[in-house]
């Protein structure tokens, strides 16, 4: 029989990481564990108690108040994977506004939310048979991954992407704003000093750009399976 396998998805925002991870999750009959939505949530956390805002961010009272930061995913049958809960509420829907795409970044660099993270989602890991989505999965969360992908797109393809996702929810935006924010977040986390966004050196990187999803699915299907008969 095969054996399970960890498959780390890492990339820039809005690549499509979450849509094949999940495939592949779904697919495997693994477990797809949403890093990104994770520092979502503290973001959320640190807005509702006003510890963060576009032009400040009270690190020490974070750090302070990160205890009773308490996430978890909980199965939706009907999703078909997990919701992401913050102290015990659903914040699916609230972690994925622009506003707080627009601060995640910053949260993101704080190394003392990392650890705490991290340690999360090395013990969510710790049976194999996973599929995390991210920006540091294959270089710090499973440095030992046996298959990691590294996803990459033109930032005007992920904007458009990331765009149509959120009018066809409602929300109110410009492309350029969207387009301003997969930029901007795209540097900070590619220089920030803690887990900056690299590609592994052992991670195979995918083009999307000119993928629909089926080929993307079947590609990196082909890479799971490899991975999986070692
Ligand atoms: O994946 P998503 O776009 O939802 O991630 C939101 C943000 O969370 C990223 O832009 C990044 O700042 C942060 N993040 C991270 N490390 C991860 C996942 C996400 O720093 N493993």
């Amino acid at each position: 029989m095969d054996k399970k396998i960890t498959i780390a998805i890492d990339g820039f925002s809005s690549t499509g990481k979450s849509t094949l991870a999940k495939q592949i999750a779904a697919h495997m009959g693994y477990v797809y564990v949403d890093s990104g939505a994770m520092y979502r949530a503290v973001t959320l956390y640190a807005m509702e108690n006003g510890l963060v805002s576009p032009d400040h961010l009270d690190r020490e009272a974070l750090i302070r108040n990160l205890p009773d930061v308490k996430l978890e995913f909980r199965f939706n049958p009907e999703l078909g994977f997990g919701e992401m809960f913050l102290n015990g509420i659903n914040v699916e829907k609230k972690i994925r506004t622009l506003e707080v795409s627009n601060l995640v970044s910053r949260v993101a660099e704080v190394s003392e939310v990392r650890a705490k993270l991290v340690e999360q989602q090395q013990h969510m890991g710790e049976n194999k048979g996973v599929v995390m989505d991210g920006r540091d999965i294959g270089t710090v969360v499973f440095p030992n991954a046996e298959l990691k992908v590294f996803m990459v797109a033109s930032a005007e393809t992920r904007a458009q992407r990331r765009f149509d996702e959120l009018t066809q929810k409602g929300e109110e935006v410009t492309y350029d704003a969207v387009l301003e924010n997969v930029q901007k977040r795209d540097h900070i986390d590619s220089n920030r000093d803690d887990s900056p966004l690299i590609q592994a050196i052992d991670a195979i990187a995918i083009d999307n750009s000119h993928l629909s999803k089926e080929e993307q699915f079947e590609l990196v299907l082909g890479l799971v399976k490899e991975a999986a008969q070692l």
